[in-house]
C-alpha cells in the first residue's frame, strides 16, 4: 500500500453556488456566451474562496437541455467560458454539475424523474462523495427556496442571495 491510500485526504469546506441568478444574472435560460452576465462581486467571491482554501463547487438546474432550448454542449461552453474568465482573475471552480432533466423534457433521455433536479439534492450528494469535503462547514449559496431546500436535504448549511454584492453577503456571513 502506497502512503497516499494510507492517508486520509484532508478535508476542506466547501462553498457551493446555484449559477443563474447567483454568479451570473438570469435572463431565463442563459445559454449563449453574449447572455452571459457575471453578477456584481461573484469572480471577486470565487477568488476569495480559492485563497481561502475552499473547495467551490456550481450546482445548476439546466431544464432548458430537456426542454429543448438548447443542448448540453451549450451548456459545457459557457462553462468552459466561465473558467476562462475566472482564470484570468486568478480564480477557479473546482467542479460544475448540472441537472439536464424535466418531467417535460422533449428528449426522452431526460424526461425522467431524476436525482438531481433542485430541490432534491442529487448534485450536491454526487459532489460529497467526490470529493473530501468538510460537510460542517460548508454552505450553499442560492436565490430560490428550491436552492436552500437542496442544501438542507443534502446536509449542508444554506445562504439566500437577495442582490447587490455577492463577495460581500459572504464576508457578511463570515464566509470570507
Ligand atoms: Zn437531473
Amino acid at each position: 500500500m502506497t502512503q497516499a491510500n494510507r492517508t486520509n485526504p484532508k478535508t476542506r469546506p466547501a462553498i457551493f453556488f446555484d449559477r443563474d441568478g447567483v454568479l451570473n444574472q438570469d435572463h431565463d435560460y442563459v445559454h449563449k456566451i453574449v447572455d452571459f452576465h457575471w453578477i456584481e462581486g461573484a469572480i471577486e467571491a470565487i477568488r476569495c474562496c480559492n485563497e481561502l482554501d475552499y473547495f467551490v463547487f456550481v450546482v445548476t438546474n439546466q431544464s432548458g437541455v430537456g426542454r429543448g432550448y438548447y443542448t448540453e454542449q451549450d451548456v459545457h461552453i459557457i462553462h468552459t467560458y466561465m473558467q476562462d474568465e475566472l482564470k484570468h482573475h486568478g480564480a477557479h471552480i473546482d467542479a460544475i454539475r448540472y441537472c439536464p432533466h424535466h418531467r417535460d423534457a422533449i428528449h426522452a433521455e431526460y424526461k425522467i424523474e431524476c436525482h438531481c433536479r433542485k430541490p432534491k439534492p442529487g448534485m450536491i450528494k454526487d459532489i460529497l462523495s467526490s470529493w473530501p469535503v468538510e460537510i460542517s462547514k460548508s454552505v450553499l449559496v442560492g436565490d430560490k427556496p428550491t436552492d436552500l431546500e437542496a442544501a438542507k436535504r443534502g446536509g449542508i448549511r444554506s445562504l439566500l442571495y437577495e442582490g447587490g454584492d455577492l463577495s460581500v453577503l459572504l464576508k457578511n456571513n463570515g464566509y470570507l
